[in-house]
């Protein structure tokens, strides 16, 4: 059953969402050549507990960190440690945070240097692209596949591929909440979208095959080829028919 949030409950999200868009305005300085990501962790945590939210992810299902910090060809859930960020590196960033006992989900793909080189701009950008494309898609009447034709349009048309094995969800007093929203697939198919929907919409694009492994850590996801992967994602609410982003980043 997909649980619908009242206004009021909305509302907390939004806050949280604001929580972690504050984040990662305070994280993106430290996102330089010799940074730890388990700084980065601590100061992710720091900033959510500091605005009177409790990190979403800490001990989630055992994970160690407040943050997933996953860089270059790993796609989602890296763990936090003393590895450091290097000239070059492709950072995805992933954080959530409870206000009240509701949750906000939200992820950003960060360059490690002043300019990206034009094919990881274009990953970025076309990822980023597509978030968007699911966005727009996730309006009151719409379909949950909707979401996911309307992000892999956008990926394939700029020659890269989508993630199969990792989707969104919904999202509100649990992280993962029931439904499965893929970032593939025919639209017009799977559960009609309706008010009080609150869903993370979350692709994860990558350069080369959409395949995946899961290293010895249990956690991080990479591709299977170890090409580049790009993830970008926004928390949402179906309010007044249209998708309104919680976790918008000023
Ligand atoms: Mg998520």
């Amino acid at each position: 059953m997909i649980i619908k949030k009242s206004a009021d409950e909305i509302d907390k999200m939004r806050t949280a969402g604001k929580v972690c868009a504050k984040v990662f305005e305070e994280v993106e300085p430290l996102l330089k050549p010799g940074t730890k990501t388990k700084d980065i962790d601590a100061l992710v945590e720091k900033v959510i507990r500091s605005e009177g939210c409790v990190p979403s992810f800490k001990g989630y299902r055992g994970f160690p960190g407040s943050a997933c910090i996953s860089l270059n060809e790993e796609i989602v859930h890296g763990i936090p440690g003393r590895r450091k960020l290097r000239e070059g590196d492709l950072v995805k960033l992933d954080v959530g945070a409870i206000y009240e006992g509701f949750h906000a989900d939200t992820a950003w793909t960060f360059y490690v240097g002043d300019e990206p080189p034009p094919a990881v701009e274009k990953l970025m950008r076309t990822t980023e692209d597509s978030l968007w494309a699911g966005i727009g898609a996730a309006r009151a009447g719409n379909r949950v596949g909707d979401i996911g034709h309307a992000v892999q349009e956008v990926a394939e048309a700029a020659g890269f591929s989508v993630v199969r094995e990792y989707v969104g969800h919904a999202v509100g007093r649990e992280l993962h909440e029931d439904l499965q929203i893929p970032n593939y697939g025919p639209a017009g198919r799977g559960p009609v979208l309706e008010e009080g929907m609150t869903l993370a919409l979350e692709p994860m694009v990558n350069v080369g095959d959409w395949r995946t492994e899961v290293l010895d850590d249990d956690w991080t996801v990479v591709t299977a080829d170890g090409a580049l992967s790009a993830h970008y994602e926004h928390t949402i609410a179906v309010q007044d028919g249209e998708a309104l982003v919680l976790t918008a980043r000023a």
